[in-house]
């Protein structure tokens, strides 16, 4: 596939190009609030913020922007960073936070103070808003807009020293309140929070807000290319002009692009965060969650996400990517990488009863058909052996071409069994099949070369492993959740997970070095994380059937 060149990229070309940037060495960041887990969307950032630093030889920092004490947590900060290991991104030593600027912000605080650049606003936070004005209205200035600047510095240390309520008073950048840009009506610099600080602890009861931290620290560190999403267009004049402050000495520029949404999918911390506190999945790694976390547990490698990044690639346009475009990235990554294992799902026995019965005989199944150098394991087989449920009927329907008394299928790899009778419970459930093998057929093929339909997998009785199976279906019933009632928790899919505990695997899947695995004909699994040698758990990643590919083929 030829290489794209999306526009900021271009934009990094020309100005290495022309020399704009110092020492040419090109410096991003990834700036996640840690407020919550890293959702897919967040992987577009940090490819393209980590790709591009990479691609041009420059540094990506990873900047926790910590500016929000009530929500944030250690926690988070722990998940963000392993997140972005998983993904191979690496930020060496160049991990801050926020946080670390307060004393300088401060400072800078006082400075536009001194030079009569800010204010110390009195106005109840209802009167901030009302003389905000609207898109269609200029604002109106505060009555504390001219107060001397003696008077502001004794009120903003006043602010620090904790003598004010939250609420009372708010710094203010002293810009043009009849700006058509609501972001440039004298924006809050400081507000009054009495919250301890995950790093900084109670050390500070005011706080910098994002519009006045987020350029500076990006001016700090030395940023070249601040590439935030399409939502910060708006306040692009705004981190210009927070950059422009005498007391900053390297100027970075703001780039927006476009968000990744997804259908069937809430990509937003507040929403996953509430389906946690809800309790309506088992956490932020609940395999369903669209978290990093949880497409880790649900089986999805790096290398398939950034193949999926890759593929939507980088524009200004808002747009919503198919959650199935995503899903055929992750089945083409794992048929190349998964280990084909025999998995019965939901097991009914198939007892072959002109099999000797103390007899075991072994077949072999090559780990990846995908891969030429692919190594072989040995699977049993012996007179009683597990088939799925659904592989047998009683009553055939038309153009069912699995087993039924009469009817003659593979197993595969092994031979050609043909039903000859059925076993029941006394409540009429399928206790046991019975059926013939034919010897000549070995390996799976017949000297006379007659042709069965049906091929079942299947695993020996008395040498599998028993595993509970779990799977998954999209979160969301509805591809834009919530579109009809506004609210996203009415479009949750209720059959989004489905378990089966009795299923029967060869035991080469505890044995295999993978932790990508194809259970034939059944999807590719994954261990769980509580998946332990005495109650295995496998997830289902995701199926094998394509439906990405009957979209462009429709199209
Ligand atoms: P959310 O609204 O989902 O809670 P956020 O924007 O508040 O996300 P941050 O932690 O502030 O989350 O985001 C860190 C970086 O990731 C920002 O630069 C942000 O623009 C980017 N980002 C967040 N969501 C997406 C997305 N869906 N697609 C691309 N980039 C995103
Ligand atoms: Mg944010």
């Amino acid at each position: 596939m030829a290489e794209t060149i999306n526009f900021i990229e271009k934009i990094i070309i020309d100005d290495l190009e022309k020399g704009r940037i110092k020492n040419n060495k090109i410096v991003t960041r990834f700036p996640p609030e840690p407020n919550g887990y890293l959702h897919i969307g967040h992987i577009k950032s940090i490819c393209l913020n980590f790709g591009l630093a990479k691609k041009y030889n420059g540094v990506c920092h990873l900047r926790f922007d910590d500016t929000n004490p009530e929500k944030e947590d250690k926690e988070y900060i722990e998940s963000i960073k392993s997140n972005i290991k998983w993904l191979g991104f690496d930020w060496g030593k160049n991990e801050y936070y926020a946080s670390d600027y307060y004393d300088k912000l401060y400072s800078i605080a006082v400075h536009l103070i001194e030079k009569g650049l800010a204010y110390v606003d009195g106005q109840t936070p209802e009167e901030v808003k009302a003389n905000r004005g609207t898109l269609t209205e200029p604002g109106i200035n505060s009555p504390d807009r001219d107060r001397s600047v003696s008077e502001n510095l004794r009120l903003f240390n006043e602010m620090k020293e904790g003598l004010h309520p939250e609420g009372k008073y708010l710094l203010r950048a002293k810009l043009d309140m009849s700006s058509p840009n609501i972001n440039m009506r004298d924006p809050a610099l400081y507000r009054i929070k009495y919250a301890v600080h995950p790093r900084t602890g109670d050390k500070w009861c005011i706080y910098p807000m994002y519009d006045f931290t987020h350029p500076i620290s990006d001016a700090i560190e030395g940023i070249t290319h601040s590439l935030c999403t399409l939502e910060f267009e708006d306040h692009r004049p705004a981190y210009d002009w927070a950059c422009s402050i005498d007391e900053i000495e390297h100027t970075p520029h703001q780039y927006e692009f476009a968000r990744l949404n997804i259908s069937y999918t809430v990509m937003s911390k507040r929403k996953l965060l509430n389906l946690v506190k809800l309790g309506l999945v088992s956490g932020w790694d609940d395999p369903r969650m669209p978290t990093i976390s949880g497409i880790i547990r649900r089986g999805y490698s790096p290398e398939s996400m950034i193949d999926f990044i890759n593929k939507i690639g980088i524009a200004k346009v808002e747009s919503v990517v198919d959650f199935s475009l995503m899903e055929f990235c992750v089945r083409d990554d794992l048929n190349k990488r998964a280990t084909r294992i025999m998995a019965v799902l939901d097991p009914v026995k198939l007892i072959i009863d002109n099999y000797p019965e103390d007899k075991t005989e072994y077949f072999e199944l090559t780990d990846n058909p995908e891969d030429p150098d692919s190594e072989k394991h040995l699977i049993s087989f012996s007179r009683e052996l597990f088939i799925e449920r659904e592989d047998f009927m009683e009553e055939p329907i038309k153009g069912y071409h699995r087993l039924y008394i009469g009817n003659e299928v593979r197993l595969k790899s092994a031979y050609y069994v043909t039903a000859i009778s059925i076993k029941k419970d006394t409540d009429g459930k399928i206790t046991e099949i019975h059926a013939l093998y034919d010897p000549e057929s070995r390996g799976g093929e017949t000297p006379d070369k007659r042709k069965v339909k049906g091929t079942s997998h299947w695993v020996n009785a008395k040498d599998s492993l028993n595993a509970e199976i779990r799977l998954y279906d999209k979160l969301f019933k509805n591809p834009n959740p919530g579109e009809k009632t506004g609210n996203y928790l009415d479009d949750l899919n209720e059959n989004s997970l489905k378990i089966l505990e009795n299923a029967k695997i060869e035991t080469f899947v505890t044995k295999s070095k993978s932790k990508y695995f194809q259970f034939i004909r059944n999807g590719y699994f994954t261990p769980d994380k509580d998946s332990t040698p005495s109650k295995l758990i496998y997830n289902r990643t995701v199926t094998l059937k394509d439906s990405w590919a009957k979209i462009k083929a429709k199209n």
